[in-house]
């Protein structure tokens, strides 16, 4: 089996994480922005001041 790893950078973190294949995708949210960032911003809009 040969599986290209296709990186892409987020717009989040601007680092350069892998998008294919998909099981490894970190894009599986938004293609943009990596599930890190997305699981970040959805802590500081979830957390109240
Ligand atoms: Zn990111």
């Amino acid at each position: 089996m040969n599986e290209e790893v296709e990186l892409k950078v987020c717009k989040g973190c601007d680092a350069p994480l892998p998008y294919k294949p998909r099981v490894k995708s970190y894009f599986k949210k938004d293609e943009n922005i990596c599930d890190d960032c997305l699981r970040y911003e959805e802590g500081k809009s979830k957390a109240k001041r």
